[in-house]
């Protein structure tokens, strides 16, 4: 199958079944997002929203974070993974958006990523669910659901250049759903260790199902009807 029709019926059964994908982090303004994307780093956003209210309580704006130090705000996220760093980064983080912009999670790539604890995923994140712009953050979902599917070609080893690959075939406009779509089905059907190929709508597109799953089920052999349940013919 050409890429350009892979992508295609990839996008048109997502855009026909989940036409609305949103963020599983639960925020309420760009402050409380780039902070849960920052908790959110090899952790599960499911953790992350255990602990959010409560931080949020303790630390509602930047400047609330930016006049704590790392040991205040540990205490409140020390159930998630690296609460140390993440601690001292959101210290950072709040001092640095009050300091610079004006309490204010800024709008470009570069000025998010000079934020502690903000890489580009995390400012693709925001620049995707916050500013809606065309950024595609590639976590491991979709790092490993891009490859699997064949979206990308085995030679894009970094998440940058999977991000290239996917935001040169991807129309802008779907971009940012694109993002959800990849990581909910590598979150909940295309897992890590054993991808739920039996459950999974996009057999029919994918290159590690015609690879590795369809040659095996090809050749299991078919039970005699009295082993299988059902009648004999
Ligand atoms: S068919 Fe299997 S490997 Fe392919 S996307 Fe679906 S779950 Fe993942």
């Amino acid at each position: 199958m050409r890429k350009a029709e892979r992508f295609q019926r990839f996008l048109e059964y997502f855009t026909t079944h989940f036409p609305e994908p949103e963020t599983e982090l639960a925020y309420g303004n760009p402050y409380e997002l780039i902070v849960a994307v920052v908790l959110s780093a090899q952790c599960t956003d499911k953790r992350v929203n255990l602990i959010t209210p409560e931080l949020f309580r303790q630390f509602p704006t930047p400047a609330h974070l930016a006049a704590a130090t790392a040991e205040d705000i540990f205490p409140f996220i020390r159930s998630v993974s690296y609460p140390n760093n993440k601690a001292k980064h959101l210290a950072g983080l709040g001092r640095l958006l009050v300091e610079e912009f004006n309490a204010e999670v800024p709008s470009s790539l570069e000025e998010l990523q000079r934020l502690p604890g903000v890489g580009r995923k995390t400012a693709n994140v925001v620049m995707s669910v916050i500013y809606n712009q065309p950024a595609m953050a590639v976590d491991t979902h979709v790092f490993r659901v891009s490859h699997r599917l064949g979206l990308v070609p085995k030679t894009a080893k970094t998440p940058l250049a999977v991000e290239k690959e996917l935001v040169r075939y991807i129309p802008e406009s779907l971009i940012p759903k694109a993002h959800h779509w990849l990581i909910l089905h590598g979150r909940y059907i295309c897992v890590a260790r054993q991808p739920k190929c039996s459950i999974c709508p996009l057999t029919n597109i994918c290159a590690y199902y015609a690879r590795q799953v369809a040659p095996l089920v090809k050749n299991i052999p078919s039970l005699p009807a009295e082993e299988n349940g059902l009648p004999s013919a």
